[in-house]
């Protein structure tokens, strides 16, 4: 199905690409004739992160090659999360559908997702379930998954799968910023967006190698930790310090009032040891409380970087909604 340009298509395909320029050559025409065949109108987007390895020129010749595919480029490496950020920034498509450039996702499972759209999902969250990476990955990977359910309440099984089909509204609703791509069904859940999961098969990648070390497991649970403290949005840095804040000075406060009580009956000052103890909860009480008070301060919305310098465009003249 041709679009004339500026017409809404029904499904946008996002892919964020780092270094993937042999796969491409392979997914996109892929993903062409999966959609041409479920009859659905469509636009692939591929983000190039920052890649060294021609990503940006076969990206441009496949995007020359068929209006309906279109070519961004980064200025530099931005992560993941910010390639994804960008292309939900400018797709048109009122189902918007994510995958690696990898080959490790496959294309003939996309009518799948869409159909649980149209099921009445909003986001829905591929599960690789037998999975072909090393064990050095999957078994982390296995216990961060864990963890996440547990921490979230979300019974998901693989949140950080990057085959994922959305409601466009889900992609604008929420803020994609370090690598905060691994928790898109928890930051959807907090809007209240309606999530589902659907297995995937998954290939070994073929070409090139994967982009995540063994810092991946690390900043991960650093950002769950993030992502946890404000948990459901509704709490704020203040009252998370605050309250342990308040505990602090309020225990404090009473074995100060203690040990006052002791220095009028006994008509004595001493030193003892839970003298010192109770100063240091009121110190630590007050600092927590202004930690919370500056937490908030910074933590003000809108100020999260949530848009990246585009350094190309294919077509031109195809520019964000
Ligand atoms: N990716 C990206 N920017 C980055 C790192 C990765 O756009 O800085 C893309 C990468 O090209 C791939 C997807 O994110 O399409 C997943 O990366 P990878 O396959 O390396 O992750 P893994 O499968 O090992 O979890
Ligand atoms: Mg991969």
């Amino acid at each position: 199905m041709i679009l004339p340009p500026g017409e809404q298509p029904e499904v946008s395909v996002v892919i964020p690409a780092f270094n993937e320029a042999e796969s491409l050559r392979e997914l996109i025409p892929a993903i062409v004739r999966v959609l041409d065949g479920a009859g659905r109108s469509f636009e692939i987007l591929i983000v190039d992160d920052g890649s060294s390895d021609g990503t940006s020129e076969v990206s441009a010749g496949l995007a020359r090659g068929d209006r309906r595919i279109r070519a961004l480029a980064l200025r530099r490496n931005f992560g993941k999360s910010a390639a994804l950020a960008t292309g939900f920034a400018d797709c048109r498509g009122r189902f918007v559908v994510t995958m690696d450039a990898d080959l490790q996702d496959d294309p003939e499972e996309i009518p799948a997702f869409l159909a649980d759209l149209e099921g009445g999902l909003d986001l829905v969250s591929g599960w690789k379930r037998k999975r072909h990476d090393p064990l050095s990955k999957t078994l982390p990977s296995r216990f961060f998954n864990r963890v996440t359910a547990r921490a979230s309440g979300i019974p998901l099984h693989d949140f950080n799968c990057g085959f994922k089909a959305y409601r466009s509204e889900v992609c604008r609703e929420i803020t994609l910023y370090g690598e905060m791509h691994r928790f898109i069904p928890v930051l959807a859940n907090r809007e209240g967006f309606r999530i589902g999961e659907r297995e995937v098969r998954h290939h070994a990648r073929r070409f090139g190698r994967s982009k995540f070390g063994p810092s991946r497991f690390f900043n991960g649970f650093l950002d769950l930790l993030e992502v946890m403290f404000l948990a459901g949005g509704r709490r704020t840095p203040l009252h998370v310090f605050g309250r342990w804040g308040a505990w602090l000075l309020g225990s404090g406060i009473l074995i100060n009032l203690y040990m006052v009580a002791l220095w009028i009956t006994e008509r004595r000052l001493r030193v003892r040891p839970l003298l010192l103890f109770g100063v240091i909860l009121v110190i630590l009480g007050v600092q927590f409380i202004s930690i919370g008070l500056l937490a908030a301060l910074i933590h003000a919305p809108g100020r999260r970087r949530t848009t990246y310098p585009v350094r190309s465009r294919i077509p031109e003249d195809s520019q964000p909604s």
